[in-house]
């Protein structure tokens, strides 16, 4: 075989390119050229993170054709790649408050992992104690199960380089490895935590002149908890020390309790784009192993490693819309419902500053807070809306609203929107309100 035509066809292999009838050194004609696609659908998520696994399976399980870009490897986002695996909060004061595809997806993760639930009969002393654990790898599996069987068409490692209105339809580019495709939809769902969507479509977007900071997380071991002498090693690092000792203990009592888990903070970190989410992970990987070394000089401590560590840092706070309607600190803690409220949300305004403790305010008794449809449309839009933390809403309220039930329930009702706005050929603000609460609790969810 010549040289020139060997070189080829191991390209070839080494791209995972399927050769059989190839025959023997036959000359490939640009094998690494980007492949061109145009596809049509009637809803677009992008993001397959907390919120958008569920909207998108919401979109399939309703009958519209649905596809999600997402532009990681697997679904969950910071549920399951950001490490943070333990959504809250489901029950307020005794009862449910957020149900449907998100409450599905938990059980069946407890249930799959041999796992039991907390008792949410009992109200808890800390509102953590709540949260439930899941197996963040099992999470995913599940996820992406349920996208399959909606029909969702799921495109990994992609993302949207451009996105235009055009005669009532959506056109988004979307760049992947090797894969450039044209998306025409009646309906996209930014689901991406930064807004990035709706501020590539030219809507407004909000954002703090300070960040809460992101986490990275990880686990490490190697030592022993109650063996340690805590007077000969530094105050600063007791916590990371008892809480990765705890989640040894708790991982194998066989209880779903909250899971503490160790992370440092990164100061800033932002995951809109591949430039800063790329600083915020060096930040958080550096500051990492400066702690790995550090602690390896404290006596107990000699052989502390690594046991696991996410592949990125978690981000807790970036852009938000600027919606039809902003969601404020007050509405959330009187718990305010709205005419389109068609989501709960319940969990402390919680905001985390770095070097000082975390800001929060507890919703008084009997109070839950809830989401209306309105803070899911950018303001001048037509045919789109957001779902997760990049909710229209000011500071305080995003501090809250920004958890895992939330956001999967924000995810849940965009989706009913979207897909009835797709099908009675309008934007979703002009739904009427009750369709789309009917639709809902018709796919379990739990409206204010
Ligand atoms: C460290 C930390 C601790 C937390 N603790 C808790 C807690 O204890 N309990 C709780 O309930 N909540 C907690 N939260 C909050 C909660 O986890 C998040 O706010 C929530 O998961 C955000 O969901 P989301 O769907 O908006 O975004 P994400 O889950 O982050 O999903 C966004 C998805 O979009 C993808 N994406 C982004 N940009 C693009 C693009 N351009 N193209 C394609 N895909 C893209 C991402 O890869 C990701 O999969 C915590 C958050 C952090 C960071």
């Amino acid at each position: 075989m010549k040289r020139r035509s060997l070189i080829k066809s191991m390209g070839a292999l080494s791209l995972g390119m399927v050769t059989p009838s190839l025959a023997e050194g036959e000359v490939l004609a640009n094998p690494c050229e980007t492949k061109k696609k145009s596809i049509e659908t009637d809803i677009l998520v992008v993001g397959g993170g907390t919120a958008g696994t569920i909207a998108a399976i919401q979109a399939g399980r309703a009958g519209a054709a649905t596809v999600m870009i997402e532009s990681g490897s697997q679904l969950g986002g910071t549920t399951t790649t950001g490490g943070v695996a333990f959504p809250g909060i489901f029950h307020a004061w005794g009862k449910q408050i957020v149900g449907g595809i998100g409450w599905e997806l938990i059980e069946e993760c407890v249930g799959l992992n041999g796992d039991s639930l907390p008792d949410f009969s009992i109200l808890p002393d800390h509102h953590w104690q709540h949260q439930v654990a899941v197996n963040a790898a099992l999470y995913s599996l599940l996820a992406e199960e349920k996208c399959l069987e909606a029909g969702v068409d799921i495109r990994y490692y992609e993302t949207p380089s451009q996105v235009e209105f055009k005669k009532g339809l959506w056109n988004v580019e979307a760049l992947g490895k090797g894969s450039s495709t044209h998306i025409t939809c009646k309906q996209v769902i930014d689901c991406t935590g930064n807004a990035l969507i709706a501020s590539m479509a030219g809507f407004d977007v909000l954002r703090e002149a300070e960040n809460q900071p992101g986490s990275l997380v990880f686990r490490i071991g190697g030592y022993d908890f109650d063996s340690l002498d805590l007077n000969l090693i530094p105050q600063k690092y007791h916590r990371v020390l008892r809480e990765n000792m705890l989640v040894a203990q708790e991982r194998t009592s066989g209880e779903n309790t909250f899971v503490p888990y160790g992370y440092v903070y990164v100061p800033e970190a932002d995951s809109t784009t591949s430039e800063s989410h790329t600083m915020a992970n060096q930040h958080g990987r550096k500051v990492l192993l400066k702690l790995l070394r550090e602690l390896r000089s404290y006596p107990g401590c000699e052989h502390v490693k690594i046991l696991d560590l996410k592949t990125e840092t978690a981000v807790r706070e970036t852009y938000r819309i600027d919606g039809v309607y902003k969601m404020t600190h007050l509405d959330y803690l009187e718990g305010k419902v709205f005419e389109d409220s068609l989501s709960h949300s319940f969990y402390p305004i919680d905001l985390h500053r770095e070097g000082k403790s975390i800001y929060q305010e507890f919703l008084k008794p009997a109070v839950v807070a809830s989401i209306p449809l309105r803070a899911l449309i950018p303001k001048q839009s037509k045919n789109f809306l957001v779902a997760g933390r990049c909710v229209s809403s000011d500071r305080m309220a995003n501090s809250a609203l920004r958890v895992q039930a939330s956001c999967m329930g924000m995810g849940q009702a965009a989706a009913v929107a979207a897909v009835l706005a797709s099908k009675q050929g309008t934007t979703p603000a002009d739904v009427p309100i009750n369709d789309i609460k009917q639709l809902l609790a018709k796919h379990g969810a739990i409206i204010p």
